[in-house]
């Protein structure tokens, strides 16, 4: 790899325009492979400056400059796209087919009973996924269904999963997959086009839903609530922690203020790289939305369903203008961000939100 004499390596690239302004999403992807960058209680850090021009770190980072139609190239082919929702073939509600796969998860456990599926099926040989309770997360590398399921329910918080990459790597896993927030599958899609670190290895990206994670504060405020042994956290409206069947409900506005920073200014709040996207339905806890995007989650979903690993039903359709009007409003608020200078996009991608209404 080219060697630079100026100080404008790649780890500089990282520390001025991502890390030093605050716009770090705490994916993990940079921490791993290098010995220079390390994550802290969710935070990353570069602690010596090394030289090389085309390190890895700033290219495979979802906040470093991405030419986003080449990535959408490169995972979908040249396919028409809805602006709003990204490339879908279909849109479902859906749900564990098991019981003790729905009761673990955060709303139906598609999540959980298609990664479970996956690793049985061969699909992948093992998963990055994310543990952790309210006390802190923990980045998962997983190579059995037990282990999946030991991962089930949503942390709130910048969980660095892809971090735990490179051990997939030394433990000789050759179809890895992950389970991530829309930009954990940015910086996935990244690190697949990244031979270096063995980025080809992925073979499958579940994406989450994601309008925005709390900073490592929210641990501060739990404890000092005595929230922390609490064994579900949800933000149906407000925030909501639950123990035991016993609700606490923190007002949205209270918790604002811990929103990450990076969160802000994100364009993807339903991971459109993904080979599914899966979310909650606003409507029924008991179900997720499931978004299908590639020829591999539709097949991955077909067979779920063949082996009764989830159930499908088609997304109701006076449900799907109010999905995607939040997500047209949070793409719209982002576009008009001056900290938006990430992502290249298309001008008519761009055109269309600003030049159409929230109501239209
Ligand atoms: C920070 C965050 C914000 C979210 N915001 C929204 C939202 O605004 N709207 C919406 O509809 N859905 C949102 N979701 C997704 C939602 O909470 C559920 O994860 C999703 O609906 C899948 O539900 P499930 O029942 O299939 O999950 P489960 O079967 O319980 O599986 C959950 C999976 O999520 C993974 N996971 C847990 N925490 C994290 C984390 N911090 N980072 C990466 N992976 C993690 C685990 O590895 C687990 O495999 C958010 C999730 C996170 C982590
Ligand atoms: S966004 Fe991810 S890749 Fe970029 S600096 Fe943060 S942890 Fe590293
Ligand atoms: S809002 Fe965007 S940057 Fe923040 S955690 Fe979710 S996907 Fe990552």
């Amino acid at each position: 790899m080219e060697n630079c004499e100026l100080e404008y390596g790649a780890a500089a690239r990282l520390k001025e325009g991502v890390l030093d302004p605050d716009l770090c999403s705490g994916c993990g992807a940079c921490v791993g492979f290098c010995p220079y960058i390390k994550s802290y209680n969710e935070r990353v850090a570069i602690i010596h400056n090394c030289q090389i021009c085309d390190g890895v770190c700033y290219r495979i980072c979802p906040r470093g400059f991405t030419q986003y139609t080449s990535l959408r190239r490169e995972v979908f082919g040249a396919v028409d796209f809805d602006p709003v929702l990204g490339v879908n073939k279909e849109i479902y509600f859906a749900r564990a087919g098991e019981e003790e796969m729905r009761s673990c998860g955060q709303y139906g456990g598609v999540v959980t009973a298609l990664s479970a599926f996956a690793l049985k099926d061969g699909f992948i040989d093992s998963i990055l996924m994310t543990g952790g309770n309210l006390k802190g997360t923990k980045p998962v590398l997983v190579s059995s269904t037990s282990g999946v399921a030991k991962c089930a329910g949503s942390k709130y918080t910048a969980a660095p999963t892809l971090s735990l990459f490179q051990e997939a790597i030394k433990n000789g896993y050759q179809k890895i997959g992950v389970v991530g927030r829309p930009c954990q599958v940015t910086a996935s899609r990244k690190m697949q086009q990244a031979p270096e670190i063995n980025g080809q290895r992925i073979s499958l990206v579940i994406g989450l839903f994601c309008m925005g994670a709390f900073s490592p504060e929210l641990y501060t405020l739990v404890k000092e609530k005595g929230l922390e042994n609490c064994d579900r956290m949800d933000i149906p409206k407000d925030v909501l922690f639950s123990s035991s069947g016993e609700d606490t409900i923190i007002p949205y506005d209270e918790m604002r203020q811990f929103i990450r920073n990076a969160c802000l200014s994100c364009y993807d709040p339903l991971s459109e790289l993904a080979d599914v996207s899966v979310g909650s339905t606003e409507y029924d806890p008991g179900w997720n939305a499931l978004i299908i995007r590639t020829t591999k989650g539709a097949a991955l979903v077909e067979q779920a369903c063949a082996n009764g690993y989830i159930e499908i039903n088609p997304y109701p359709s006076e449900l799907l203008p109010l999905l995607k009007r939040a997500v047209f409003r949070k793409k719209k608020r982002v576009l008009g961000r001056v900290d938006f200078t990430y992502l290249n996009l298309p001008a008519p991608e761009r055109e269309y939100f600003l030049s159409t209404g929230d109501d239209d």
